[in-house]
């Protein structure tokens, strides 16, 4: 999946998700990509969110729009990520779910972006001015510069 959270100079906010799903996946088969809520969620006023990994485990919360109605409490995107993402796979794990890839982007209105993740993930973020910086990010929450 590629999920996006735009800004632009209006402060109007956009999220938006492109997903070939699961390799050889059954017909018919709708992962979390397209579901408002889990694989995306925006609220121009506050921020947005997106997901990719294993729509299966991903479906199970709604933790796109949780991590939104998180940072518009304030918190930042990290954290919003971190409260909403991390407490979720760790129920997961406690009653055997065995949780597979999680990951998240975030964005507020006022600039600030973070992720989480489970997994060794890569992201990007873009400026307004063109400049581009990818970062291959851990599951430990390091975020080294490539
Ligand atoms: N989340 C997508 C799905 O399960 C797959 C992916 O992120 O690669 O359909």
């Amino acid at each position: 999946t590629v999920g996006m959270v735009a800004l632009d100079a209006q402060s109007r906010m956009t999220v938006g998700t492109s997903t070939s799903g699961l390799f050889m996946k059954r017909t018919g088969r709708v992962g979390d990509s397209p579901l408002p809520g889990a694989g995306y969620y925006v609220d121009s006023t506050i921020g947005g969110a997106a997901a990719t990994g294993m729509g299966e485990d991903l479906m199970k919360a709604s933790l796109s729009y949780e991590t939104v109605r998180l940072m518009g409490t304030g918190l930042s995107a990290s954290e919003a990520l971190r409260q909403a993402v991390y407490p979720f796979i760790d129920r997961l794990t406690k009653i055997g779910q065995h949780p597979r890839e999680f990951s998240y982007v975030a964005l507020r209105q006022d600039g600030d972006w973070g992720i989480a993740t489970n997994v060794e993930f890569t992201f990007a973020v873009a400026q307004d001015d063109g400049a581009t910086q990818i970062y291959i990010a851990q599951p430990n929450g390091d975020q080294p510069d490539i």
